[in-house]
């Protein structure tokens, strides 16, 4: 399958791979930042066929985890009123809140919906009038432009009962913060593709410059990750600390500007808590003032939740990079993805549970009983 296979293919893999091993002379750590990307490693054993010395740390750039728990117990709040249709992604369903989650609330008689676009809860509305439909807005910088060109329209075709639960969250200030945290260990980062698509790479020049560290705009098929990779190194071993784009089929320099302008007219910016790290200064978007009226925040005034996390889960340092998932005493055995205490172990593209799927039970396996590329 074009644009599959073709990054997929073993023999062009072992030449990355090679090359990798010809240029590390000593030990690296970088970051992958989304989980998509985690995913992809972990299913295809590419942490396991890098120099030992490489060591890929996994980032928060899991939407579905870094929603914070006040969030997840708004959104439990007002799915449970009785004049709402709340609106949902799949992935949210499941993630744990303080008292349960939204499966829980739609098992006692709450309306929770999977729609697999903004535009469908959008349409809901329109078709009942008499109902007040929420959508759950999360995620990166990717999901942001379709929640807030449905706010848009919703606004343009005067639909009133319509809202937005929003938990927008911004990736270049999420690198900042990680880069100041004094735990710190990583030296260069592979910046999320499908990020770059949208946003494009003129925020990472200064940052790239201010912490020293190479930032490789990189995609999510095995070869992209090992390109992204190979271009880290190399950086790593020069000195460098540039800004590269490895993924130039998806990434263009000044990013998509239809949904830039979207952004800039629905959404402004603010400081936005991330779960388990805690508030990141200027990392999240919100409706703009103009668009308010379309807050479900503000519209149901859901303010004063108490939260409490899972005290065994460790789920914060994971998202940090600063442990991996198997180093939690609660992985595989009090929380796994069917019973999950953590939103890592939730989502598709959370840490913990793509080690869990991929039978990281233990310590990394030895190179020669990593699963082949492909
Ligand atoms: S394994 Fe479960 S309890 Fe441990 S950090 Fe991951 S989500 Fe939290």
């Amino acid at each position: 399958m074009r644009y599959l296979d073709e990054f997929q293919d073993p023999a062009l893999a072992r030449r990355l791979l090679d090359d990798i091993h010809a240029t590390v002379t000593r030990p690296w750590a970088m970051m992958e930042v989304c989980g998509g990307q985690t995913h992809s490693i972990i299913r295809h054993g590419i942490d396991q066929l890098l120099p030992a010395s490489v060591e890929l740390i996994h980032g928060p750039g899991c939407p579905v985890c870094v929603t914070p728990l006040e969030m997840i117990d708004k959104a439990l709040a007002i799915a449970s009123l009785p004049e709402v249709v709340f609106c949902s992604f799949g992935d949210m369903l499941r993630v744990p809140g303080t008292e349960g989650d939204l499966f829980r609330v739609r098992g006692a008689g709450g309306d929770v919906r999977v729609v697999y676009s903004p535009l469908d809860a959008l349409e809901i509305a329109r078709r009942h009038p008499e109902k007040e439909v929420v959508f759950f807005g999360i995620g990166f910088e990717t999901t942001a432009p379709a929640n807030a060109m449905t706010v848009h329209q919703a606004r343009a075709l005067g639909v009133r009962n319509f809202s937005l639960l929003v938990s927008h969250v911004r990736v270049p200030p999420a690198i900042e913060a990680i880069m100041r945290s004094p735990d710190c260990r990583v030296q260069g980062f592979l910046a999320a593709g499908h990020v770059c698509s949208v946003m494009g790479v003129e925020e990472y020049p200064a940052l790239a410059e201010r912490y020293r560290v190479p930032i490789v705009v990189t995609g999510f098929e095995p070869l992209d990750i090992l390109e992204g990779v190979r271009r880290t190194v190399r950086q790593l071993e020069r000195g460098e600390h540039r800004v590269e784009n490895a993924y130039p089929r998806a990434v263009r320099d000044e990013g998509n500007p239809a949904a830039l302008r979207m952004l800039a007219e629905v959404f402004e910016v603010t400081d936005r808590a991330w779960r388990g790290i805690g508030v990141i200064p200027g990392s999240g978007w919100r409706l703009a003032p103009a668009f308010r009226a379309y807050d479900a925040e503000h519209r149901f005034r859901v303010g004063g939740v108490r939260t409490r996390e899972p005290a065994a889960c460790r789920s914060g340092e994971v998202l940090q990079g600063l442990i991996k998932p198997h180093e939690c005493a609660a992985f595989g055995t009090s929380c796994t993805p069917r019973n999950p205490l953590g939103a890592t172990m939730v989502s598709s593209e959370g840490a913990c549970a793509a080690y869990y799927l991929y039978r990281r039970l233990d310590r990394a396996a030895p190179a020669e009983e990593a699963t082949p590329v492909g």
